[in-house]
């Protein structure tokens, strides 16, 4: 197990996302814009379609879910760091469907924002890189 030096709670930040732009995208461009390298990131709302995926463990491979349908947003959960010197935001999402059936995963580039309000709140401490890692395939947190 690793683990940073304690961290301490920087400033937070509400955000409304656009309508009809991308989800990770527009937090991602507001950690690179404020300059958080690290953080963590939590949000509700409603997207018009979604693009999840699922890290098979064999394979080692996401595999992406297109799911198009008007859904709403239970749950958005991550963190930022840094990646190749850069802002990085790693998130989950919960979504339900009209029936409140529930659909998850990891989030990916081109899931559609309806109507986001989306909590970026910084912290402060030792950057967090991260980097290839040999036994899972992931770009997991090295430092
Ligand atoms: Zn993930």
């Amino acid at each position: 197990m690793m683990s940073t030096s304690p961290l301490t709670t920087g400033k937070s930040y509400l955000l409304r996302l656009e309508h009809d732009g991308g989800l990770i995208e527009q937090i991602t461009e507001f950690c690179k814009d404020k300059g958080i390298r690290l953080g963590r990131v939590e949000a509700i709302g409603a997207v018009k379609t979604a693009r999840i995926g699922y890290y098979n463990q064999t394979t080692r491979e996401y595999q992406f879910a297109q799911l198009d349908q008007p859904m709403e947003i239970l749950k958005l959960a991550g963190n930022v760091s840094l990646k190749d010197g850069t802002p990085m935001v790693h998130a989950h999402i919960t979504l339900a469907d009209e029936e409140g059936k529930a659909w998850g995963g990891h989030l990916a580039p081109g899931t559609v924002v309806f109507a986001c309000e989306c909590l970026v709140q910084e912290l402060n401490g030792d950057e967090l890189n991260r980097a290839f890692d040999e036994q899972t395939g992931l770009p997991l947190w090295k430092n």
